[in-house]
């Protein structure tokens, strides 16, 4: 009977504090407002910043890469299979082995970018991956000679730019590429017999400026995706702190600032939402009006300030008394207590109502003035729904919790009175 549950308690807090915003770190914050605030081509992100973009970028960023290395795959497959029916086969065959180091290359690539694997392995895939490619690319027409040599460097540049410029990676990872290209195009013209070393170069040179535009675009993307993704930081985290606070409004507006446990406005939205579906589903319901003896007095005597203390411990104590989650208390009004029971009969309401009348008047609350004793007492009402008296509205049953609060006052306090349609009766 006396078990104490500190579970039970109706705390507006507990009841309806909505989820936390997830929040970022504040310093996380503190830098991308900085960065925002500075030119766009400034943008430079810290590790963690980094950290967090290849995180939300690394599933788009990885298909377009897999998706890529397929790209190249097929091509290489159907040049080789084009080349096979239309070239004799002699210079086929020279161009066989070169072209068969591609699609391995490619493949094991496309295979590590499946799934995050850290930024190393991934560093080292790419560019050893590319490097491959390109290089069986240029190969095929090296090992071919003649007229092919060119046009396969020329095919291997054109490769390369494809990667620089759709690849969303670290401007580092694409000036590597640009290095491999324009490094492998200059030594196998070096090699062309069929060009002098100054053609090479001034060749080399011509592509140079190509590749090197390429990269500066990559570069001008990759800045305006940091950027985007700063937006997007601000913007959530922005987010969080409106939930924040609409999350702290939303419990000072239900919460009785001066007990903490729930307010007036929270219970009545409480019992309407609860009361015809949930109601239904148990046994019934009590509601419980429980209202100070001579509390006008108390203040009289003893002051406001004591009369507020007096008001924070007995909502302590109500909360104290009740069974479990299903009980819910809130402050009414003034010195006045509205504690709703679900799924409860009236043996239960009787038994929390004498809980809480007794536990009062044991802490011997000083109350001097008061005609019923010495000590601060309550009365209270209470009015019980069977669930199968569904015709009986929440505030019909307050109604009724206040008429038998009217007959406790009118029976000399220090009382719980259920409520009786005719005849009200005494419960103590
Ligand atoms: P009864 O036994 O019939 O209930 O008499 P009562 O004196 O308790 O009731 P009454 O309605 O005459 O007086 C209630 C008093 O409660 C009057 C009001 O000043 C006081 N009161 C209301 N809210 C607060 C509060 O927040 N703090 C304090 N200290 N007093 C309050
Ligand atoms: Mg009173
Ligand atoms: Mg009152």
């Amino acid at each position: 009977m006396n078990t104490r549950r500190a579970s039970g308690v109706s705390r507006a807090s507990e009841v309806s504090a909505p989820p936390a915003a997830q929040r970022l770190p504040p310093t996380v914050v503190s830098e991308v407002d900085r960065l925002l605030a500075g030119r766009t081509r400034d943008i430079r992100l810290n590790a963690e910043l980094a950290r967090l973009f290849h995180a939300r970028s690394w599933p788009q960023a990885s298909k377009i890469i897999r998706a890529w290395m397929v790209w190249v795959v097929v091509l290489d497959v159907l040049t080789l299979a084009v080349n096979a029916a239309l070239l004799p086969s002699e210079v086929v065959m020279k161009m066989l082995l070169p072209a068969s180091i591609l699609p391995p290359a490619a493949i094991l690539t496309a295979i590590v970018f499946q799934k995050p694997r850290g930024t190393w392995i991934e560093g080292v895939a790419l560019h050893v991956g590319v490097f491959l490619i390109l290089l069986s690319v240029a190969l095929v027409g090296v090992n071919t000679g003649g007229e092919y040599h060119e046009r396969h460097l020329t095919i291997m540049l054109f490769v390369a730019v494809t990667a620089i410029i759709i690849f969303p990676v670290p401007l580092e990872r694409s000036i590597a590429i640009a290095v491999f290209a324009l490094g492998q195009y200059l030594v196998f013209q070096m090699q062309n017999p069929e060009i002098t070393a100054e053609n090479a170069l001034a060749g080399a040179l011509f592509f140079a400026s190509g590749v090197v535009a390429t990269v500066v675009a990559r570069r001008t993307a990759g800045i305006l995706a940091h950027k985007t993704f700063l937006l997007e930081l601000r913007d959530r985290s922005r987010l969080g702190e409106l939930t924040d606070a609409n999350s702290r409004l939303e419990l000072l507006a239900r919460t009785d600032p001066l007990t903490g446990i729930a307010n007036r406005r929270w219970i009545m939205e409480t019992l309407s939402r609860v009361w015809s579906d949930e109601i239904a589903q148990t046994q019934g319901a009590a509601i419980l009006m429980c209202d100070i003896d001579h509390f006008k007095q108390l203040n009289d005597s003893l002051g406001h300030a004591e009369g507020d203390r007096c008001l924070v411990k007995v909502a302590g104590i109500i909360q104290s008394c009740l069974r479990d989650d299903r009980d819910q208390v809130a402050r009414y009004g003034g010195e006045e207590f509205l504690i709703l029971l679900r799924d409860a009969n009236q043996e239960d309401g009787v038994s929390v109502a004498e809980r809480i009348r007794g536990r009062v008047e044991a802490a011997s609350l000083p109350n001097p003035r008061s005609t019923v004793g010495a000590y601060v007492t309550v009365s209270i009402g209470l009015a019980v729904l069977n669930h199968r008296d569904a015709t009986v509205s929440s505030e019909g049953l307050q109604r009724q919790a206040d008429e038998a609060l009217y007959e406790a006052k009118k029976n000399g306090r220090n009382q719980v009175i259920i409520y009786q349609p005719a005849l009200p009766a005494l419960s103590t």
